[in-house]
């Protein structure tokens, strides 16, 4: 099913522009995918129990025919070339990928959840996806 869908982008750890524009590419890349647009990358304060640098992060839209789930599974794929390793969940990041929302579809599923559980929690993703979405309206 063609749907519209929101990645957030999260980097805070070594060359954070860098990681964003690998996922960038990536993401273009996907099968059955194009971009519609994306936000400025923006700092924000590392969230969580462990003191760590600030995360620059970006949110993508795309028209995608790919499944909440393919869709996961491919950035986890991008993630996993960006040198990610997974330690702890709040440890540093060199690349984080988080489905936000599908604008038809949603998901309730061990391992996914679509829109993402944080969306109300975090203002800068409300804000990221208000102006792509206005974007596409106007
Ligand atoms: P994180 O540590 O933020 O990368 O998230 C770890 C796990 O959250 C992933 O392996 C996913 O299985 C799960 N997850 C659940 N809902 C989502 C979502 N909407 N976007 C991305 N990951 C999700």
């Amino acid at each position: 099913m063609k749907d519209v869908a929101y990645i957030a982008l999260g980097s805070n750890l070594g060359q954070r522009e860098v990681f964003l524009a690998q996922a960038r590419r990536a993401i273009a890349a996907l099968a059955d995918t194009r971009v519609l647009g994306q936000t400025d990358a923006e700092e924000t304060a590392a969230i969580g129990p462990i003191a760590q640098g600030p995360f620059l992060n970006q949110m993508v839209a795309i028209e995608t025919e790919l499944s909440p789930q393919d869709l996961l599974a491919a950035l986890h794929r991008i993630e996993a070339d960006a040198g990610r390793i997974r330690t702890t969940r709040w440890a540093p990041r060199t690349l984080d990928l988080d489905i936000v929302l599908f604008e038809k579809q949603s998901v309730r599923e061990a391992g996914l959840t679509v829109p993402h559980p944080e969306l109300s929690n975090r203002d800068f993703w409300l804000r990221e996806l208000a102006a792509l979405r206005s974007a596409r309206v106007g």
